[in-house]
């Protein structure tokens, strides 16, 4: 029996997977849209707690065969530190598969090619990255402390080194000032690094719009349902993905797509278009429609 300490946050698809935390909270916890672990300190925890969450977790060995490590930037570790732990889980866990975890794009840069291989190399798969947007001017006006050029780079090395990635992007988070670059920038920034997933979700706004206000550096002037469907549409018609699977049907989502890249394309601009041209007979979520 372990303890965890709440909030937990996990990716949609990490469902079936152990839950391991080893750090908490987010070291970098600043983005203005972002209150996940506002809550919390941020915290690397004592590995004699850790190989303890393991050896009490290995009773389910049989069950379970995908690792994530929680909390929000899981991969701040020191590639020592990682190493260790991911030799335990693949110790104690004989049947694992993968094992994944949140990153920062300076997580990745800290560690050097080999570390990463060798990361890889010991089980650590997947890298969920919330990239939100691949312009330079928004990333600054909502304190991510990362770039396109920074972004782009460590995740293409994370790539090289036999690391997937899975992605995100935030449709509507620059509001009708930033959106046209954002759509842009953001397929720029995704067809560069090519990743295995990419999704979308909506900027939503839990402790209120005034709150996300405050922390935005700039005019925020939110899109309605239609003006966030026409942001999607720019940035799916400029991605150029050679392998790519997309989901957006995160519950913020209005439209919900799925499909992959390229093959889906076309498909997913027509039921676009079909939503802008009429959007009164549009498929959209009912709980979603407030504001057409
Ligand atoms: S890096 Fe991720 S978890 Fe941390 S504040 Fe930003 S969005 Fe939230």
């Amino acid at each position: 029996m372990i303890n965890y300490h709440e909030p937990l946050f996990r990716p949609p698809s990490e469902a079936l997977s152990l839950i391991l935390q080893i750090t908490l909270g987010c070291a970098w916890n600043q983005c203005a849209f972002c209150e996940m672990y506002s809550s919390k300190q941020f915290k690397i925890r004592k590995e004699e707690a850790i190989f303890a969450d393991i050896e009490s977790l290995s009773r389910y060995a049989d069950r379970y065969r995908k690792v994530f490590l929680a909390d929000g930037n899981a991969m701040v570790l020191s590639f020592d530190k990682l190493s260790r732990i991911l030799d335990q889980l693949q110790t104690s866990f004989p049947r694992l598969t993968r094992v994944s975890a949140y990153a920062l794009p300076k997580d990745i840069e800290a560690k050097s090619d080999k570390e990463l291989q060798l990361l890889a190399q010991k089980g650590l798969k997947l890298l969920y990255v919330g990239i939100e947007s691949g312009d330079d001017e928004l990333l600054h006006r909502i304190h991510k402390g990362e770039n396109f050029a920074s972004t782009s780079h460590a995740l293409q090395r994370a790539r090289k080194a036999g690391i997937k990635l899975s992605v995100m992007i935030i449709n509507g988070l620059g509001g009708k000032n930033y959106s046209q670059q954002h759509a842009l920038e953001s397929a720029r920034i995704i067809n560069e690094i090519q990743p295995e997933f990419l999704s979308t979700l909506v900027l939503s706004f839990p402790y209120g719009e005034e709150h996300f206000q405050n922390k935005f550096e700039g005019d925020f002037i939110p899109l309605n349902p239609i003006e966030l469907i026409a942001e999607m549409r720019i940035f799916i018609e400029k991605l150029e993905l050679s392998q790519s699977i997309f989901r957006s049907d995160h519950a913020s989502n209005y439209l919900v797509l799925r499909g992959n890249f390229p093959r889906d394309k076309q498909e997913m601009l027509k039921r676009i278009d079909a939503v802008i041209k009429d959007p009164a007979n549009a498929r959209l979520r009912l709980e979603r429609m407030r504001g057409l």
